[in-house]
C-alpha cells in the first residue's frame, strides 16, 4: 500500500502548483494512472481525499483516467498491449520486453478557482 505517499505527493503537487497561479482552491485534480503502475485507483482516491482534509485541495474531486499498458520487443521491435510488466512478445515470443506506457502516474491538469 504505497497509495498514501502518492496521494500526499500528489496533494503537495497541486497546492505549489495552485499557490503559483495565485488560486484560493483546488477543485479538481486530473490524474493519467497507467494500468501497470500497480496503483489501485480507489484506495488512491480515498488517501487523496484524506492527503487533502485542511488544505485548499480539501473536497476537491479526483478523476483519473487509466492508460493502458504497452510494450515493446526489443528484439523484434513489435509493440503490443500488454497488461504484464514481464510480457512476452507476441511476435517472436522473445522476452527483451519493455514497458513504453502504463507506468505513468501523473498529475496532468487542476481546475482552480481564483
Ligand atoms: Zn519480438
Amino acid at each position: 500500500m504505497h497509495e498514501m505517499s502518492l496521494a500526499l505527493n500528489i496533494v503537495e503537487l497541486v497546492l505549489a502548483k495552485a499557490q503559483a497561479a495565485g488560486g484560493q482552491r483546488i477543485t479538481s485534480v486530473e490524474l493519467e494512472a497507467g494500468k501497470l503502475s500497480g496503483v489501485m485507483v480507489e484506495a488512491l482516491a480515498f488517501c487523496f481525499d484524506a492527503a487533502a482534509r485542511n488544505t485548499p485541495a480539501e473536497g476537491a474531486r479526483l478523476e483519473v483516467r487509466e492508460i493502458e499498458g504497452c510494450g515493446r520487443c526489443r528484439g523484434c521491435g513489435h509493440s503490443f498491449a500488454s497488461d504484464s510488466l514481464l510480457g512476452q512478445c507476441p511476435q517472436c515470443g522473445g522476452y527483451a520486453v519493455e514497458t513504453v506506457q502504463g507506468r505513468e502516474l501523473k498529475v496532468v491538469s487542476l481546475t482552480i478557482d481564483e
